[in-house]
């Protein structure tokens, strides 16, 4: 796998675009100008991995277009050493992304094709601490709960019951939800019972199904 001056150039005009288009976390901008997503696309879609466009993956799936990616990053707020939890590892960028930040991160996939495929490049690209699971997301990882930050990165009718028991108190789950078109939500664990719910821009997203598919 190569990284060339043009693709960190090209990485340079992202990050410029997204910066217009809003995103001011520098953390998430300086990741997202590293990480090569041209790694984590088809060859074929290669000289197009740097626009901010969503692309598929295989599997009816597609990577998250860079500006949702960077998003819901900067909602995260992560810092070094917390334990992250993403729903829907899909190529595996997202989760590249959030161990570049510092993050422990747990991510989960319901698709064994994908979950095979990501774990495997990200074992390659050594980016730190990444561990994938081939689980259905709506049930999270409960034996490695509490996670200071749970991430869903496909569309929820509603927000998973078994997510929010999962989040630390204090931490922060960003999660789109609805069913055709998404809301973001930025909840925030109060205390054992109570939770803050800031409902945020609209999005598009594949819908979080449930189950597990070993088939291809
Ligand atoms: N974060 C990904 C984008 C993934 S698209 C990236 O950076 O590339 C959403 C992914 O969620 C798809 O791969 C889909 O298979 C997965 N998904 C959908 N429902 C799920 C569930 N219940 N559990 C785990 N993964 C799920």
């Amino acid at each position: 796998m190569k990284d060339s001056y043009r693709h960190k150039g090209m990485r340079r005009q992202l990050v410029e675009e997204l910066r217009n288009k809003g995103i001011s976390d520098e953390r998430v901008l300086t990741a997202i100008g590293t990480l090569p997503r041209h790694f984590f696309l088809d060859k074929a879609f290669e000289e197009w991995a740097y626009k901010d466009k969503p692309f598929p993956i295989g599997n009816e799936q597609t990577i998250s277009q860079p500006y949702t990616v960077a998003y819901q990053t900067s909602l995260l707020n992560i810092k070094k050493r917390e334990k992250v939890l993403e729903v829907g590892t899909g190529s595996g960028y997202q989760a590249a992304l959030l161990a570049m930040l510092g993050a422990r991160v747990y991510t989960i996939e319901r698709q064994e094709a994908l979950y095979e495929k990501a774990k495997a490049l990200l074992s390659k690209l050594k980016l730190g601490n990444i561990r994938c699971y081939l689980r259905d997301g709506y049930k999270g990882l409960p034996e490695f709960a509490p996670f200071d930050k749970i991430i869903v990165t496909a569309g929820a009718p509603e927000v998973p019951q078994l997510l929010l028991k999962q989040l630390a108190i204090g931490g922060i789950m960003v999660i789109p939800v609805g069913e055709h078109i998404q809301r973001m939500h930025r909840i925030t664990r109060l205390s054992e019972e109570e939770f803050d719910d800031q409902v945020l821009a609209n999005f598009r997203f594949v819908p979080l199904l449930k189950g597990i598919n070993t088939g291809s």
